[in-house]
């Protein structure tokens, strides 16, 4: 059986452009370009120049003033811990030399991943204030609804570009323009955004923005962080001082050499790839809507606001998400119910709970999310499946 897979909201396969890129550096032995980026000889100063060109080119692709904004990281979850810890920390650590001995406040919108979400843990245990700022009913976190949670001691507000789970877009700059009116920071998990918006930290007018390579065709456990230059920021990973005193520990050099060409590529092909993948998304919400028991994820009407191309969420009344998922399965089809990192929970998913969708129609969420790979009978064989299960 043929595997029709549709949960590139999870993960994507390799790029063809990042497997041809990494595969020297896949090959084994001495004569491979192996070498720790720190290293004086010429095995080291070839990796370490690999690297910084990698830099140079992921600051173009997500158009940063300068190659030193640019921190690789293990994946998303590291940038985002690392953005919201870090420049919290180093905040705190600021206010403590001007003689202000509370932590401050920090928000974080109630739809973000858990990679931001559970960061709250750690922020109180350091004695942050913590708050969270709602979506409206279209899943959307408005400039107003930030600036009204914000308050004089906050210091960082971190709203996700793209939602993960139902595709909402966030105004991004318009949000980062509500924090900094504050004097606060601001931070945008931007890892659904890449290669399914335009992508330019510039003008999002954030301080951090995190990545992730293995959402658009790159390896996994690569990330990036984009800092800001000048942004305060202390370091959650300490050690040999790589990545500019920024991030320590040897740089995977071959990921992030697959990472870079995936996101050149997520970035170049961005505008064909969104034209092609809102014409499926579109379509698919017409016709899955038609279905008796299925209902659009997001409420009242998805012409509301913006929503990036390559999600499509429903709701299934009488059923639950893992019982579709395994059925389709069976079908040889892969998607998912919301995040791919609650799928093993039963619990329904924190964004349709911010979205007030209620518990027994929430529990039948699915979410079918389009790649670089899909191709139209990829939809087709997910329809004839889909109506089948769910009849
Ligand atoms: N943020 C968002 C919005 C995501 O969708 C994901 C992926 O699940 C992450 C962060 C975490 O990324 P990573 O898997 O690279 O740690």
């Amino acid at each position: 059986m043929e595997r029709v897979y549709l949960d590139n909201a999870a993960t994507t396969p390799l790029s063809a452009c990042a497997a041809a890129a990494m595969g020297p550096y896949l090959e084994p032995g001495v004569q491979a370009p192996f070498g720790n980026a720190n290293s004086l000889h010429t095995a080291g100063r070839e990796a370490f120049s690999v690297l910084e060109d990698c830099r140079v080119r992921v600051a173009r692709a997500l158009s940063a003033r300068r190659p030193d904004e640019v921190i690789f990281t293990s994946g998303a979850t590291e940038a985002d811990n690392a953005a919201v810890i870090g420049i919290a920390l180093a905040e705190r650590e600021r206010r403590a030399l001007q003689g202000r001995h509370e932590a401050g406040h920090v928000v974080l919108s109630r739809i973000e991943h858990d990679a931001v979400l559970h960061c709250e843990g750690p922020l109180k245990r350091l004695g942050f204030a913590v708050d969270f700022v709602e979506c409206d009913a279209s899943g959307h976190v408005s400039a107003e609804a930030l600036a009204a949670v914000m308050r004089d001691d906050t210091v960082l507000a971190s709203v996700m570009a793209v939602n993960n789970e139902i595709g909402s877009v966030m105004d991004t700059a318009a949000l980062a323009h509500a924090a900094h009116e504050r004097k606060a920071l601001f931070h945008v998990d931007a890892v659904q955004a890449l290669g399914k918006v335009p992508v330019d930290v510039q003008r999002f007018g954030a301080d951090a923005a995190s990545f992730s390579a293995h959402k658009v065709g790159g390896p996994k456990g690569v990330g990036v962080l984009y800092l800001k230059a000048r942004t305060p920021f202390s370091p959650l990973l300490v050690g040999g001082g790589q990545e500019g005193g920024l991030r320590s520990g040897t740089q995977n050099v071959a990921g992030i050499v697959g990472a870079t060409a995936a996101i050149e590529h997520a970035v170049a092909e961005q505008p064909a790839f969104s034209s092609r993948a809102a014409a499926w998304r579109d379509e698919l919400y017409e016709r899955l809507g038609a279905l008796p028991r299925v209902v659009a994820a997001v409420a009242p009407d998805r012409a509301q606001g913006a929503y990036a191309p390559h999600i499509v969420s429903v709701c299934v009344r009488g059923m639950e998400s893992q019982s579709i998922i395994l059925q389709l399965d069976m079908r040889g089809i892969c998607v998912s119910g919301g995040s791919a990192c609650s799928s093993q929970s039963l619990d329904p998913s924190h964004v349709l709970a911010a979205l007030q969708v209620p518990r027994n129609l929430a529990q039948g969420l699915i979410r079918v999310s389009f790649g670089e790979y899909t191709r139209r009978c990829d939809i087709d064989a997910f329809l004839a499946a889909f109506e089948e299960v769910v009849a």
